[in-house]
């Protein structure tokens, strides 16, 4: 469950000041938010995905119906919402920075009532929709054995009976910091109460953290193109090798082999590999 966004991305020379008028490039509309990602990462590598999240009745709803669908993403728990489709509009300089302004729209207007997890083995949720959505999911889960893997992002604060049921956490290196002050160590994200944790180190990997220690996951080398969307790949390629029985050390080993191809290609979705594309 998460947000679904249309990304409206332009490139400009520099971002405008208050007050002030830029031109940039033509408008690239491509699908985004971090639950849609997540959930056409899981699928492309062959997971069965449903996605939760709610879209306008709207163009932009349209072509993220269409690519979840393309992705193998089952869209009956799509909810149609009278707000528009979430839009996030992402201004990209030349020294490859983003900035990066999100009107929510439907994404808020996913409600408790909404929430459906029939026979699902694991949840994967994302915070760009209502936190009190995402923490009645992740009790409907514990309840009923079903693996709640929550990417903290945006960070929030979620309350020690959500956190408690977490396996895992995952979250950034700045999310971390936010979560636990700057230069903290890692391990103290499970003092924060989930059963595990995942912390992801950029183009370093990530860390997996458990009760019986720290397991440093490497990445592989690439040249990066592009990192949009690789957390959200990374997530979703963790939580489909979960449903499958792995364990959380061997399903983060994927993930960053995942996450690696997807920065070598622009774009969240269409970066993402398919499980032939992982054996070449
Ligand atoms: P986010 O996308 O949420 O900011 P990260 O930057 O930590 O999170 O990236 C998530 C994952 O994507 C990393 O754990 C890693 O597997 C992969 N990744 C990101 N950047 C690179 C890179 N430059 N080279 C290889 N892998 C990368």
């Amino acid at each position: 469950m998460g947000s679904a966004n249309a990304d409206l991305v332009v490139a400009v020379e520099r971002r405008p000041g208050a007050g002030e008028t830029v031109l940039g490039s033509d408008t690239v509309v491509l699908p985004g938010g971090k639950g849609a990602n997540t959930a056409v990462a899981a699928a492309k590598l062959g997971a069965k995905v449903s996605l939760l999240a709610a879209i306008g009745d709207d163009s932009y709803g349209q072509l993220l119906l269409d690519s979840l669908s393309a992705a193998g993403v089952d869209t009956g728990l799509v909810r149609r919402s009278e707000r528009p489709t979430g839009v996030a509009y992402i201004f990209v300089t030349p020294d490859g920075e983003n900035s990066i302004l999100v009107s929510p729209g439907a994404n808020s207007a996913l409600a408790s009532e909404d929430v459906d997890l029939p026979g699902a083995r694991v949840l994967v949720a994302s915070l760009e929709v209502p936190l009190a959505t995402v923490e009645h999911a992740v009790a409907v889960a514990a309840e009923n054995g079903i693996r709640p893997v929550v990417n903290i992002s945006p960070p929030a604060k979620l309350s020690s009976k959500t956190l408690a049921a977490l396996d895992p956490m995952v979250v950034n290196e700045h999310e971390a910091a936010e979560l636990l002050g700057q230069d903290a160590d890692p391990r103290a994200l499970l003092e924060l109460g989930p059963k595990s944790a995942v912390v992801t180190l950029g183009a370093r990997g990530a860390l997996v953290i458990e009760p019986d220690g720290v397991h440093e996951i490497e990445s592989p080398q690439v040249e990066a193109v592009d990192t949009t969307g690789a957390g959200d790949a990374f997530t979703g390629a963790l939580a489909a090798q979960l449903a499958q029985g792995a364990d959380l050390v061997t399903a983060a080993m994927l993930a960053v082999k995942v996450a690696a191809i997807s920065v070598t290609k622009r774009g969240a979705q269409p970066s993402y590999p398919t499980t032939a594309e992982l054996s070449l």
